[in-house]
């Protein structure tokens, strides 16, 4: 799950990042009303969208007078944001954060990550932070420090302060950049936090070192254990379809193509999505209805599909082991017909009740187009499409 800068900011303060102070505003009065209370002599109105390159995409823009915050904060709210991480389309802006403007001497890059091959925390940090900073680790990696943390341990001074020292920042800013580090490592390991980025991570005039920038991504297997964060969950800014998907346990994922998947099992759910890339074709989503699908869930995964304009076709790849083929074929059937299926419809079952579930679609009457090997399925979904 993602959160807002705003918000991602809030909880790293709890563990002693340092952070410009600022509010989170939802109209323009409010934003006016913010920079009074904040004080001048320069604010910052910043988009709040759960992407990045805002700043780039001109989401974040400096005012010198109320007027002026008055006037960005009226063209940022409602506009559609675009940058690299949204998409042709954009994000419309609903929230901003008005906050003061720091006094920027150098920008930094500080980011932590679950590193899957050590199975540790991973920290990058470069002293090229900014705007871009996804150039620098595609062109000259050598610019990013990595630490991987010991789990028992934890950051430790020596390793913080070895690291700021990397990435220039002076001997009297030291200890303020490994009480920023120690805190973000705090925060990414005690929230179950799968990102944690500050960029930039700045040194100031003044040799302060502060968050000017906050973005965490978190374990949504782990949320359970954070009601504060699950609260900050902003559904707006989500795909409606997979927050649809995830309010039926269904584990739902839009992707860019036009075959619709249904398959049970995630490992299942990749290899079909490989098979029809491999012929030719795109899948349109991820959709692993699980080991317990019902009709009424099956059902709703094919409205979940259809509502996507791109679908031209479904593919169901079912492995029946504890879920039998006929209650699939049977939750196909009356998904099928009580969506007004108007698409072409591939179904591939194997195992448990297989003959059952065969004989179900084949009594249906409806046009459903069977397989009886992935190949074949992927195949007969790929020029079903073609032409349409
Ligand atoms: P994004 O990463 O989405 O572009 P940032 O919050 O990093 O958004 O803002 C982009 C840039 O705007 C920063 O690199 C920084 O130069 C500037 N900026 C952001 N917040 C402030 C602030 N409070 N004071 C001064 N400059 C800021
Ligand atoms: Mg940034």
């Amino acid at each position: 799950m993602k959160i807002h800068e705003h918000q991602a900011k809030e909880v790293l303060r709890k563990y002693g990042v340092t952070t410009p102070r600022g509010k989170a505003c939802f109209t323009v009065e409010e934003a006016v009303a913010a920079a009074e209370e904040l004080g001048g002599p320069v604010w910052v109105v910043k988009a709040q969208i759960h992407a990045g390159g805002r700043g780039k995409g001109g989401g974040v823009k400096l005012a010198k007078s109320m007027d002026q915050v008055r006037e960005l904060a009226g063209n940022i709210l409602g506009m559609q944001l675009v940058t690299h991480q949204t998409g042709p389309e954009g994000q419309k802006v609903r929230r901003l954060l008005v906050e003061e403007g720091a006094d920027i001497k150098k920008e930094l890059y500080v980011g932590m990550v679950v590193d899957r091959s050590t199975q540790v925390v991973c920290l990058m940090a470069s002293s090229e932070g900014g705007m871009d900073i996804e150039e620098v680790a595609a062109h000259t990696p050598e610019k990013i420090h990595k630490v991987f943390v010991d789990p028992v341990a934890g950051l430790t001074d020596a390793e913080a302060d070895d690291v700021a020292r990397k990435i220039g920042v002076p001997e009297a800013s030291v200890a303020k950049a490994r009480a920023q580090l120690q805190g973000l490592y705090k925060a990414f390991w005690d929230t179950d936090a799968s990102l944690a980025e500050i960029n930039p991570l700045i040194l100031t005039g003044s040799g302060d070192v502060v968050a000017l920038d906050a973005k965490m991504n978190f374990d949504s297997n782990a949320l359970y254990r954070h009601p504060d964060i699950m609260e900050m969950r902003d559904l707006d800014e989500e795909d409606p379809a997979e927050v649809e998907a995830s309010q039926f346990d269904l584990s739902y994922i839009s992707l860019d193509g036009n075959i619709g998947c249904l398959v049970n099992g995630a490992g299942l759910a990749m290899a079909t999505m490989d098979t029809i890339k491999l012929f030719g074709a795109e899948p349109a989503n991820f959709l692993d209805v699980g080991g317990g699908a019902t009709t009424e869930k099956v059902t709703e995964a094919f409205k979940i599909m259809l509502r996507n304009p791109k679908v031209k076709g479904i593919l169901v790849n079912i492995f029946g082991g504890i879920m039998r083929c006929d209650t699939i074929a049977t939750g196909v059937v009356a998904a099928a017909k009580e969506v007004n299926l108007h698409v072409p419809l591939v179904v591939r079952m194997k195992g448990t009740n297989e003959d059952l579930g065969k004989q179900i679609l084949r009594d249906s009457g409806l046009p459903i187009i069977t397989a009886n090997n992935m190949a074949e399925a992927a195949q007969n979904s790929v020029s079903a499409i073609a032409g349409n």
